[in-house]
């Protein structure tokens, strides 16, 4: 099912989208699927006459994973880590979809990183790998932009990666898929710049919730980033990224300069 927080011009609601690529609606929900539960509202409407909002506006905390792809790893002339490398992100770098990315004027150079995005459904507290996909609501989509410049002279990456507006999520959360093998495409301008698979994921998606679990505790609505493929690049202020995961979607930002 998909899920998505959308806009009228009244208060953020959610909603199930349904129908064809190009003719979906959303089918109206009243409640909060994370914190309070829903039932179905009354109303459809068209998807094109709402404005969606990040799907999720994590309470606690955006989880990063670095390095998790080995040929981007190797790109940026790094080592595969052993063990997941975890960083975070404040909620305040949360956007949606075609809500703008700001570029700061204190980097020249920020990179675009397509990534699938896990959505925490319950609280989570040392979690078995066996365990671990029990405790997710759905996946969407993410650009876990990156200051690069910031991120080499900084050492500690939250600065990098922390600025409002560089956690784009969206279009909408999908709660029922496989991810161990879906295409992800990031798309510059419209050309296709990275071109990878979930399933070249160094850690997967369970290990990654133990892993961080073990350390953290997990609350609804936390997302962790599961690391991008290869084929990272800058993107400047007048260029759009749009990030498409199969049986997911295509999340859209545009970027500009403050
Ligand atoms: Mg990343």
């Amino acid at each position: 099912m998909r899920i998505a927080r959308y806009t009228t011009g009244e208060d953020p609601a959610y909603g199930v989208v349904e129908g064809e690529p190009g003719h979906e609606v959303v089918l109206a929900l009243q409640g909060d699927p994370l914190y309070i539960g829903v039932v179905p509202g009354d109303g459809e409407i068209p998807l094109e006459e709402v404005r969606l909002l990040a799907p999720v506006i994590p309470r606690s905390k955006v989880i990063g994973i670095g390095r998790n792809y080995a040929d981007h790893a190797r790109e940026m002339g790094n080592e595969v880590p052993a063990e997941p490398l975890m960083f975070l992100i404040p909620n305040t770098a949360v956007v949606g979809p075609g809500d703008p990315v700001v570029i700061p004027r204190q980097s020249t150079n920020v990179h675009y990183e397509g990534e699938l995005a896990v959505v925490i459904g319950k609280i989570a507290k040392d979690v078995r790998v066996e365990d671990a996909l029990d405790c997710i609501w759905g996946y969407t989509v993410a650009d876990d932009v990156t200051a690069r410049d910031l991120q080499k002279t900084d050492g500690q990456w939250a600065r990098a990666k922390g600025f409002d507006t560089f956690c784009p999520l969206g279009p909408w959360v999908e709660t029922e898929l496989d991810v161990s093998d879906l295409r992800l495409v990031t798309r510059l301008d419209g050309e296709v710049v990275q071109d990878g698979t979930t399933a070249d994921m160094v850690h997967q998606v369970a290990d990654l919730i133990a892993y961080a679990s073990a350390a953290f505790t997990l609350l609804p609505g936390d997302v962790i980033l599961t690391g991008t493929p290869s084929g990272v690049g800058p993107v400047t202020a007048g260029q759009r990224v749009s990030v498409e995961i199969e049986g997911i979607g295509t999340l859209d930002n545009p970027f500009v300069r403050r």
